[in-house]
């Protein structure tokens, strides 16, 4: 008989989290789905993480990634973490649902590759475990949207039906099919991976943690000489960045809970999110977010929120006096909007292709959009009637901002303003380039996602398509996308999410 070389493992997993933080983590069970049925597969993605797609795009792939069978090599775990839920704390959250494979070095670096609703865990209390398709393909389209746009998210790798339904409530409660989304992050630490262990006061546990975040995410923090105040800056960093990145393409997260707060300054979990259409800081859409406490212009004030709870988990390491570790990380947490204005002010002046910063630059940012509230005018939309109106027609823009006497006044400003920066005609068409090169005419909205993953569900996949290539190439129209850019028609009833779904 001629021998074979043993078959090479379809993942090249390591395992640095678990063999590095036991205690963090309980085994997770494989999934006993019925029938596994791949439905979607990011080909792109694999090939970046350097696995095989030919061979797992299909049979293999939906019993691997359902969580049936857990491929070689993988150690599948459920994390452990805290976390505050709208304000108040759960001193034991942990994945209900999910499972860590492991850990892949891609040409990107390390990332986790995870499983959403692969079955109950330690962790599930009195969750079902599951995951309904509905949610995994909200996930899947708005995650990858997210990558595309430019902003830090987790990815979208994979999704399976179960061929099991599982019970929802929410607008249509009832059976949905079942799914499993697999995610990929550049970890799964969040705030509430330390605080689990910081409530409990224990404090080894929370260095060793933090010693393996920063290995992990922050090394140049590990060189500081105060390398947990420096790990507390690069997260209060990464917040404010991502943040700014949000309100920039009119993302409303919707559930920015300290357990859904990555360490890593990742987009992490997509339950209740959606896109705003038309311009209001007050917007919310989530069904259990009746305070607006997670509200679009809110946002900023909940990272912070989210990073002082971040730094109480590391006051012990910050300094061993009390009172020094408080002032220190309270100065941290005192900084933070101004963190957040240096990144939130370079993101708007990009989407008005402005290149220089000058100190006025909030107040025009800021009167722009005091106009567009009062509008009600469409986040997206606005932004590339603007360029349109520096290739020579306004009349997109000012009709949609008709109602406002001082529009005219701030338009002018503002070529004014690009004039003195950048001189000719001719550069202003190239300010129009560039500023459809970061003004996405292509975002999730709403009401097409709802249309896109309700025929997905009877079984049609091709409007769910579709809508993936439009918002993953979000920035050149195509006459095809054509109805992708258009918001919600007037009198559709306001849009709701519903969250843990
Ligand atoms: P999320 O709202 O997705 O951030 O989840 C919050 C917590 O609830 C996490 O601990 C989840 O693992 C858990 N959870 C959410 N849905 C389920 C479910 N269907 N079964 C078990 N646990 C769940
Ligand atoms: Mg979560």
């Amino acid at each position: 008989m001629p021998q074979h070389p043993p078959a090479a493992p379809l993942f090249a997993f390591e395992h640095s989290f678990a063999e590095q933080l036991p205690g963090f983590y309980t085994p997770a069970p494989a999934a006993t789905y019925p029938k596994p049925r791949l439905i979607l597969f990011n080909t792109a993605l694999a090939q970046e993480l350097g696995l095989d797609a030919a061979a797992l795009n299909g049979a293999q792939g939906a019993a691997i990634f359902s969580g049936n069978a857990p491929p070689q090599n993988a150690s599948p775990i459920a994390l452990a973490y805290a976390g505050h839920q709208f304000g108040n704390f759960v001193p034991l959250l942990g994945d209900g649902r999910a499972m860590l494979l492991g850990e892949v070095i891609g040409a990107m670096g390390r990332r986790d590759i995870a499983l959403k609703g692969s079955g109950r865990t330690g962790f599930s209390r009195g969750g079902d475990g599951r995951a309904a398709l509905g949610p995994v393909l909200r996930e899947y389209l708005v995650s990858e949207a997210m990558h595309a746009l430019g902003i830090p998210t987790t990815r979208a790798l994979a999704a399976v039906t179960t061929g099991e339904s599982v019970w929802r409530p929410g607008a249509n409660p009832g059976e949905k099919p079942g799914a499993v989304l697999t995610r990929v992050a550049q970890s799964l630490i969040r705030v509430g991976s330390f605080q689990l262990f910081a409530a409990r006061g224990d404090g080894a546990q929370v260095k060793q943690l933090a010693d393996y975040a920063m290995a992990r995410h922050y090394p140049a923090a590990r060189a500081h000489p105060q390398p947990y105040l420096a790990l507390l800056q690069a997260v209060a960093e990464a917040q404010a960045a991502l943040v700014a990145r949000w309100m920039a393409v009119g993302f409303v997260h919707g559930v920015m809970n300290t357990d859904n707060t990555s360490i890593a300054g990742e987009t992490l979990d997509f339950g209740p999110c959606a896109f705003m259409d038309a311009y209001h800081p007050k917007t919310v859409f989530s069904s259990i977010d009746a305070q607006g406490r997670y509200a679009y212009g809110n946002q900023p004030v909940m990272a912070r929120w989210n990073v002082a709870r971040f730094a109480e988990t590391l006051l012990p390491l910050i300094a061993a006096n009390e009172d020094e570790a408080l002032a220190a990380a309270n100065a941290e947490i005192a900084a933070f909007p101004d963190r957040y204005a240096v990144h939130w002010q370079a993101a708007f002046r990009t989407k008005l292709g402005l290149v220089t910063a000058q100190a006025n630059d909030a107040e025009l940012i800021g009167w722009l959009l005091a106009v567009m509230q009062a509008e009600q005018a469409d986040f997206t939309l606005s932004f590339r009637e603007l360029a349109m109106a520096l290739r020579g027609d306004a009349a997109p823009v000012r009709a949609r901002m008709h109602h406002a006497a001082d529009f005219d006044a701030w338009l002018a400003r503002w070529q004014a303003r690009l004039v003195e920066e950048c001189g000719s005609p001719v550069a202003q068409h190239k300010i129009a380039a560039a500023m459809d090169a970061v003004n996405p005419l292509y975002v999730p909205r709403n009401h097409r996602v709802e249309a896109a993953v309700n025929a997905a569900e009877t079984g049609d996949f091709a409007p769910f398509n579709a809508l993936l290539a439009a918002v993953t190439q979000p920035f050149a129209a195509r006459a095809e996308w054509a109805d992708f850019a258009d918001p919600a028609p007037k009198g559709v009833a306001a849009f709701t999410t519903f969250c843990g779904t």
